[in-house]
């Protein structure tokens, strides 16, 4: 029978660079409460497709719905984060002069819609204080609230986007590469920390590392030259002929 209603879906989803069709014709499910991966090799289309979904990129052509009713295509990141479709900001986005408490907080102010000139004061910003000492706690900052974040480590500053994201309460939390360039211990936490933020939401990884992919997703969809390659359990998608192929670069 039919399995859960999708809470994102892509048809037909078209983005071309002057005539080169970086993602050309995606069709995808991504199931309410599912971790779901996107994978396939360098160039397959896997960035692109991700910024057609969060809004980052405009779609040459197709439909990106949210709960089967809500079209995204077209609108901005912010209309489509308000909408419950975010994505962890990244590093370079961070004020290396500003704590991660007061990152979180002013994450949460811009869920308020009252602008930033509102919350200039850090009184304003306090009201915040207690919900974003939770959320640095859920992602393992707790002890790191009042270091600035300039001075985090990598591992740190990435679970802090994460903080960020999280802060925005969303539906479907989209993240990209959450583990590039962290070494094995931050890998372990970095799957830890997502298997305990899943809980009530929607996650589609872009991940290269194929054991967090293993131990994360319950879908996978390989991409391939901008098309959908194979889909499935990592389980089977992993003994996929075609998806050894365009591994090993067909
Ligand atoms: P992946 O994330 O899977 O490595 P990308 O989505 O980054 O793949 O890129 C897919 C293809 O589209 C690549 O051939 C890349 O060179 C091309 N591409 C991506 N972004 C642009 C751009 N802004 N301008 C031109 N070509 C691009």
């Amino acid at each position: 029978g039919e399995g859960p209603a999708p809470v994102l879906t892509a048809r037909g989803l078209v983005r071309e660079f002057r005539g080169f069709r970086a993602v050309d014709g995606v069709d995808l499910d991504i199931a309410a409460g599912d971790v779901h991966a996107l994978v396939g090799p360098n160039g397959a289309g896997k960035t692109t497709l991700f910024n057609l979904l969060t809004g980052f990129l405009r779609p040459t052509a197709g439909s990106v719905l949210l709960e089967g009713r809500r079209e995204l295509a077209g609108r901005s990141p912010e209309t489509i984060a308000r909408l419950g479709v975010a994505r962890s900001f990244q590093i370079t986005s961070l004020f290396a002069e500003m704590t991660p408490r007061r990152h979180v907080e002013l994450a949460l102010a811009s869920r308020t819609g009252l602008g930033w000139r509102f919350w200039r004061s850090d009184r304003a910003l306090d009201r915040f204080a207690p919900r974003a000492a939770e959320l640095l706690d859920q992602v393992g900052l707790g002890e790191h609230g009042d270091t600035l974040a300039g001075a985090l480590s990598y591992g740190r500053k990435r679970a802090l986007e994460l903080a960020l994201a999280l802060a925005l309460d969303p539906k479907v939390l989209l993240l990209d590469e959450p583990t590039a360039g962290m070494g094995v211990e931050d890998v372990d936490r970095t799957v830890e920390l997502v298997r305990r933020i899943r809980t009530g939401r929607t996650v589609v990884l872009v991940e290269h590392n194929m054991n967090v992919v293993a131990s994360l997703a319950d879908k996978v969809t390989v991409l391939q030259h901008g098309a959908v390659l194979a889909e499935g359990p990592y389980g089977e998608i992993r003994n996929d002929p075609r998806v050894i192929a365009a591994y090993l670069g067909d």
